[in-house]
């Protein structure tokens, strides 16, 4: 049995292949190429996760609780690393920020190893002084097509295609 190709990027795909539509077509394409297009919802290659007890997950969060969790952020996953390398960018030591921010060098050592995470308060000084962001918003981290809004034309598929 010949392996099917991915229409984007030319691997061979493995097991299940992504039908998606771009641009009016239908194509078939490996895993990764998959979020460069619209998934055609008549060919659905994973069986959808029927949940019969869906229902009863769906509870409406209470306003007060979301108005309290609203303000928490999360933290980038290699918050040590970009805090160290921040600073050592700056050419500060962990005391030298730590005098900067009124915080203690000890603990800014256990932020950068990742023993302990920053409280609010400690992590925007951090970030104001090391100019860095440590924070992500849900979402930001999804890979976005190159012209979004419309997705991607046959024309950028075969610019990929070139790479
Ligand atoms: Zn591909």
């Amino acid at each position: 049995m010949i392996d099917k190709q991915c229409e984007i990027c030319g691997a061979a795909i493995s097991g299940a292949t992504q039908r998606i539509v771009i641009d009016g077509s239908d194509l078939e394409v490996c895993r990764g190429c998959a979020r460069f297009g619209k998934q055609d919802d008549k060919w659905s290659p994973v069986p959808r996760k029927i949940v019969p007890t869906e229902r009863s997950f769906t509870v409406r969060p209470k306003p007060k609780l979301r108005d309290h969790f609203k303000d928490i952020v999360e933290l980038v996953p290699d918050y040590g690393r970009k805090i160290r390398d921040a600073r050592e960018s700056h050419g500060l030591t962990p005391d030298a920020l730590g005098i900067k921010i009124k915080e203690k060098a000890t603990l800014i050592k256990k932020i950068e190893r990742e023993e302990i995470t920053p409280e609010d308060e400690i992590r925007k000084k951090l970030e104001k002084e090391l100019r860095i962001k440590l924070t992500e918003e849900a979402g930001e981290a999804r890979v976005k097509a190159p012209s979004s809004g419309k997705g991607l034309t046959l024309g950028d598929i075969a610019s990929i295609k070139r790479k």
